[in-house]
């Protein structure tokens, strides 16, 4: 049977990403060796992450300036990365989530890292609106995309100081202003690559500003001079990541990413609202278009392990809600196909008939 993936992370990826970075993993451009068991140094490498940069640039349309980076450690190797490298005594967070939070609570071992506005009190189910960001801050700090409780920060928002963005499961979802941040990091294994490779966007002249001794692998200026070579990077995810962006380029770019994005959640969003047995748990104006979250209606909580059931009949994977949420949550990142969203509408639909 088809599957249809809705996994959080790792996720989907393209088709043909798949298929490229297995026939790689055989033979590398017919050099007759394995990505697997090349050189980072080589020049074949060397290409892969050029090319890598060179489109993260192109399709986010990243000014002068700024770097692109390849590092290991996931995103939350960043939650210390980033206080490491920008705070000198005081740093401002927005507190949506899980990770939020726990960027949050990071910060903290490095100064006074202050909690400028929660939604902790409804179970994240909103972005605070309206709050204020001291403006003797280092930075401010937010989470775009909050992956487990589905709320999304769609717009580009105006700050009084240095803004640092957590981007792990919406970049390349739509176009960004890169100019408005100073640093943009993710974890690849939500919208770009395999697991195994963090990329970070950072403003060349915002480093160097703090007074603490940084260790050597976690000083972004390490890895900005070594070009992320410093240490052997990861170069399979790397090398799938090169290949995801060549598939944006060719689909046609952020533009048609958010289109696609906007179009499947419409769907889904539109029969979550629809039907009586489900309902949707984040409030609409800050529902996130890449992780949908939804639980059964209160009078039909006694149906969740059963729609579980059905869905799984039907090929539809991964659409269990977080632990820490429940019910379900389908996450429609860049690659999953409107096929999929259908299949989910159908089946909740069918089930609908069904009870
Ligand atoms: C998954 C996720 C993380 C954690 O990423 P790792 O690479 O596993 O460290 C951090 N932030 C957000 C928004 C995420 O979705």
């Amino acid at each position: 049977m088809k599957k249809f993936n809705f996994n959080a992370g790792p996720s989907v990826l393209p088709r043909q990403v798949i298929e490229e970075t297995a026939k790689a993993v055989l033979d590398l451009n017919g050099i007759g060796l394995s990505v697997l068991e090349i050189s980072h140094r080589s020049k074949d490498f060397q290409a892969v992450l050029d090319e890598a940069v060179a489109l993260f640039k192109e399709l986010l349309e990243i000014p002068e300036g700024y770097s692109v980076l390849f590092l290991g450690g996931g995103a939350s190797m960043q939650f210390c990365m980033v206080p490491y490298n920008f705070m000198e005594k005081k740093a401002a967070y927005l507190n949506t989530g899980t990770w939020a939070n726990k960027a949050l609570k990071e910060a903290k071992n490095f100064g006074e890292a202050v909690e400028v506005a929660s939604s902790k009190d409804k179970t994240y189910c909103y972005i605070p609106k309206n709050y204020v960001v001291p403006a003797d801050a280092d930075y401010f700090h937010i989470t775009t995309n909050n992956t487990i409780y589905g709320t999304e920060i769609r717009k580009d928002i105006d700050c009084n100081i240095p803004l640092i963005a957590d981007m792990s499961s919406d970049i390349f979802s739509r176009p960004v202003d890169v100019s408005k941040y100073t640093c943009i990091y993710g974890g690849a294994q939500k919208n770009l690559a395999p697991s195994g490779v963090t990329f970070v966007i950072v403003k060349n002249d915002a480093l160097g500003k703090v007074s603490r001794t940084i260790p050597t692998m976690l000083d972004y200026r390490t890895h900005i001079d070594g070009g992320s070579m410093y240490n052997t990077p990861p170069v399979l995810p790397i090398y799938s990541a090169m290949l995801t962006l060549r598939w944006i380029k060719e689909q046609g770019g952020v533009k048609e990413m958010q289109r696609r994005a906007q179009e499947r959640a419409e769907l889904l969003y539109g029969e979550i609202d629809r039907n009586p047995l489900f309902r949707g748990t984040a409030v609409e104006e800050d529902r996130s278009l890449m992780n949908i979250d939804f639980v059964m209606a209160d009078d039909y909580k006694e149906l969740e392990q059963d729609f579980m059931a059905f869905a799984q009949s039907k090929g539809l994977v991964g659409i269990k809600g977080h632990r820490s949420i429940g019910g379900f949550r389908a996450s429609c990142y860049n690659a999953l196909p409107l096929e999929a969203v259908q299949t989910l509408v159908d089946c909740m639909k069918e089930f609908q008939k069904n009870h």
